[in-house]
């Protein structure tokens, strides 16, 4: 057998001529490409594959597999689980496929593999249109889009996946297809939630929706002895929006002073004043900073950019709340947040976020209709843990777990209800740590999602996301 050197250089070989590169760690670019949004996920692959289309994937594939050489899927690489990044085998990049194309009359937005939301968004725009797409603009597509996706659009029209139309997707087996509602109907079901398990998707497929008015959006900072009344008019929130709003409350410790704020993000879909009248009682309550302000839609989803920059060892997690919350609760949360952050170094990014994006709509669809299972009367509850010290690596994922559980436990969604429950699992597989079981992100789907991944996937390839098939049966990678 030969060199790593000598087994990359056939597949070089193999793809010459296509544009695609094959970076090795002495490469220029090779250290550009290991980057990830969590310094923790930055890993030391043998190799870098930026594939330029679906034949490029289709023969690493059959090489990876041939030299049985262990190998992760790049999109926005956002993952804080390290999904997409590896230490001894090749990444798929496709931060080439980068090519967005709107077609205005069927209303249509057609983004490739590789895109982030920046592209979508910038692109759609200039139509007048718009889709479901993250609220940090440098997230992949392709990850958001495969586990989910919730966006400022969610309340009105749905998840990312309830306006997703097809998708290009290259399998195990290297043959690429189309699949849709008439396509590949069982995969395209599969797609929509565990859809990292199951193939190398190039292209995805939108319903476009028109948004030709700018959006009212920004953050409220709150000191911290307004919570109880940011929790009431939260409360109120939650039964007066329509769908065209959405607040997120947030905790942080922002340096260089790391005292306790309270960021209140607001967005509605409309004209100022009546976004001012909306929001009259969070704007009269006396924030000490308001940055709420008129901006296009494509400028909305880059408001939260800079506080979610690349720097930094990160854990995202995530749980489930309902509301009406109580505020007394809601404190103790938060005590044990600033507590935690406060007597660590350089913790003070870190934040807890509240998501309170409208779920009337996308409740529309059941959580049998797609792989997708955390559809219920609740909303999501985030954790963005920001860290310097690897040190501080274990101890952090644990505070938020035990956190999240707790917040997701008063919203009366325990473990065991999770897999009975009809009413979605109270955890969005994008924010689960890929050791979550199967049950726990699929919840009734678990089943039918193993049976599919035999079907599409038999030798387990795509096996770095949330795990669909149990430990023993995985044979490759
Ligand atoms: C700052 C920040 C903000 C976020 N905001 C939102 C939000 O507003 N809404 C929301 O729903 N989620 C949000 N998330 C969660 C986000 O959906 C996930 O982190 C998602 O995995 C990011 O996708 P990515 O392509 O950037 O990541 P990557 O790490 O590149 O990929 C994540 C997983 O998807 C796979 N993958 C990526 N692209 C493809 C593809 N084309 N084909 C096959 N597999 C692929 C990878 O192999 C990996 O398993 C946010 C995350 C962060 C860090």
């Amino acid at each position: 057998m030969g060199s790593t050197a000598d087994t990359y250089a056939v597949l070089k070989e193999l793809l010459k001529g296509s544009g695609a590169e094959v970076l090795m760690p002495d490469s220029e670019g090779y250290e550009e490409s290991i980057v990830r949004w969590s310094e923790h996920c930055i890993k030391k692959a043998h190799a870098v594959v930026k594939v330029s289309n679906a034949d490029d994937i289709s023969k690493t594939l059959k090489f990876v597999k041939e030299h049985k050489i262990p190998f992760v899927v790049k999109g926005g690489g956002h993952s804080t689980s390290g999904s997409s990044s590896i230490d001894d085998g090749l990444v798929i990049d496709l931060s080439k496929l980068r090519k967005v194309s709107v077609d205005t009359e069927a209303k249509t937005i057609k983004a490739e593999g590789g895109t982030i939301w920046e592209d979508v968004d910038i692109e759609a725009a200039k139509y007048g249109l718009a889709t479901v797409g993250g609220t940090v603009n440098h997230t992949g597509v392709g990850g958001l889009t495969l586990g989910g996706g919730y966006g400022y659009l969610t309340g009105k029209y749905g998840l990312t996946i309830d306006n997703l139309l097809s998708v290009d997707i290259v399998l195990a087996s290297g043959e690429l297809v189309t699949a849709s509602a008439t396509s590949y109907p069982d995969l395209f079901w599969a797609i929509r939630g565990a859809g990292q398990n199951f193939g190398v998707a190039t292209s995805f497929t939108f319903q476009a929706h028109p948004q030709p008015n700018p959006v009212y959006a920004g953050p409220l900072i709150f000191l911290p002895e307004k919570l109880p009344q940011i929790v009431h008019l939260a409360n109120k929130f939650h039964t007066q929006n329509d769908g065209n709003q959405a607040i997120s409350v947030a905790f942080s410790c922002p340096p260089p002073s790391n005292a306790p704020v309270i960021l209140v993000q607001l967005f509605y879909n409309g004209p100022e004043e009546e976004a001012k009248l909306f929001y009259k009682d969070f704007l009269d309550l006396g924030p000490v900073a308001n940055m709420a302000s008129m901006m296009p839609y494509e400028k909305l989803n880059t408001l939260l950019n800079h506080a979610a920059g690349f720097d930094g060892r990160k854990q995202f997690g995530g749980g489930a709340f309902k509301l009406p919350l109580n505020p007394i609760f809601v404190q103790a949360i938060h005590g044990d947040f600033v507590d935690f952050v406060n007597a660590r170094e350089q913790m003070g990014q870190s934040m807890m976020i509240f998501e309170i994006v409208p779920y009337e709509k996308m409740r529309e669809a059941g959580n049998e209709e797609m792989a997708f299972s955390n559809r219920g009367d609740y909303y999501n509850v985030a954790t963005i843990f920001k860290w310097f010290d690897p040190k501080l690596d274990d101890e952090v994922r644990e505070f938020s777990r035990g956190l999240l559980s707790r917040a997701s436990q008063a919203a009366g969604i325990t473990p065991d209800e999770k897999v009975r429950s009809a009413e979605g699992v109270g955890i969005y597989g994008n924010y689960a740590n890929t050791d979550a079981a199967a049950t726990e992100i699929y919840g009734n789907n678990a089943k039918k999602l193993e049976e599919l991944k035999h079907k599409y996937d038999p030798e387990n390839l795509f096996s770095r996301g949330l795990r669909l098939v149990p430990k023993a049966k995985v044979v490759v990678n």
